[in-house]
């Protein structure tokens, strides 16, 4: 079978350390191009300042991959789809909800594939975690997200602008595992904003969720963190406590702790390849569902102006 010709679109923090190595590691994928309106791209890779600058004049390809903040990704994802062309979207999937589903729409329409990926649900211990809890009564939910923005997000200024999530950025990441995770839907019930008062987006944010049958999920972010920084989820049941740290790589159950190698990019990359090989797409919104209700349902409290 030959390779799927593959684009890389936003050549910046996430592509570089993730995208690029997980593509030349997977032989179902050749890298046919890049696109950045700064960044030069890779050595020996044909390179493009724009998407419709790739189209015009560049080599053919048969997917790209959408590392761009997630503003300007709806027009960049809905040209590519109208030439037949299959999308990854990095997380969040987009800046709404609805130009969201106006891309699952068209993706349908083409026969395209449209993949919303989801990094943080290839982490190691996800998939045994949500085995594990299938079966329990849930009791009590406990999501810590703190980490110091200044040290993962430094300079980049699209991130405290409207659609780009604040705080929330890394959160969706927690909501990305919990929902997978978790046996029952999960909503918001009320919640805190903290937005400095030069910043469109939140610095930290509390929220009091509830699943289905009434079981509290307390979620805590905060981009105030020095020293240790945690991203961890405890769940409390019926059969004892599971708790996922390092942002859901290690595993600890009341039986004992696991700690397996990262495959969550090649894990996607190999969830992409199948879904374009079956031609399937793979579009769940749930946790941007749940960020878009927050900013519709919490308190917004501002807070000291934050400089990088
Ligand atoms: P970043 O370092 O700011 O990189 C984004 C890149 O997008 C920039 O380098 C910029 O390229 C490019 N870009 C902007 N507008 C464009 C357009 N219209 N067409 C083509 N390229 C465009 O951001 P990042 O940290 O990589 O994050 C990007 C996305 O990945 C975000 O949605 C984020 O949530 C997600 N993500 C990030 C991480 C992480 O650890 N950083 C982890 C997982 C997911 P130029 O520099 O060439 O102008």
């Amino acid at each position: 079978m030959d390779p799927i010709r593959i684009a890389v679109v936003g050549v910046g923090k996430i592509a570089r350390d993730q995208h690029l190595p997980a593509i030349a590691g997977n032989g179902a994928f050749g890298l046919a191009a890049t696109v950045s309106p700064h960044d030069p791209g890779v050595d020996g890779v044909p390179h493009f300042a724009s998407l419709d600058e790739l189209f015009a004049s560049g080599p053919a390809v048969d997917a790209v991959a959408l590392c761009t903040p997630p503003q300007v990704r709806y027009d960049l994802a809905s040209t590519a789809l109208a030439r037949g062309v299959h999308v990854f979207l990095e997380k969040p999937p987009g800046a709404t909800l609805a130009e969201v589903a106006a891309l699952e729409t068209q993706a349908d329409k083409v026969g395209a594939t449209l993949f919303a990926a989801w990094h943080s649900r290839f982490a190691a211990g996800v998939a045994p975690a949500r085995a594990w809890l299938a079966e329990r009564r849930i009791d009590n939910v406990e999501i810590i997200w703190r980490e110091d923005v200044r040290v993962w997000h430094p300079g980049q200024a699209w991130i405290w602008e409207p659609g780009g999530l604040g705080v929330f950025d890394p959160g969706i990441n927690a909501l990305s595992i919990a929902t997978r995770i978790l046996p029952r839907p999960i909503f918001l019930q009320s919640g805190t904003l903290e937005i400095p008062a030069n910043r469109a987006a939140p610095i930290a944010a509390d929220l009091s969720l509830r699943d289905s049958t009434g079981a509290s999920v307390h979620m805590d972010l905060d981009w105030r963190q020095t020293g240790p920084q945690s991203w961890d989820i405890v769940v409390e049941t019926d059969a004892g406590t599971l708790k996922l740290s390092s942002g859901g790589a290690v595993l600890t159950l009341p039986t004992g702790t696991s700690h397996d190698e990262d495959h969550e990019y090649p894990g996607l990359y190999a969830r992409f390849a199948t879904l374009i090989r079956t031609g399937r797409s793979d579009v769940d919104v749930t946790p941007l569902r749940l960020v878009a209700d927050a900013f519709l349902r919490a308190t917004r409290v501002s807070v000291e102006p934050f400089e990088d």
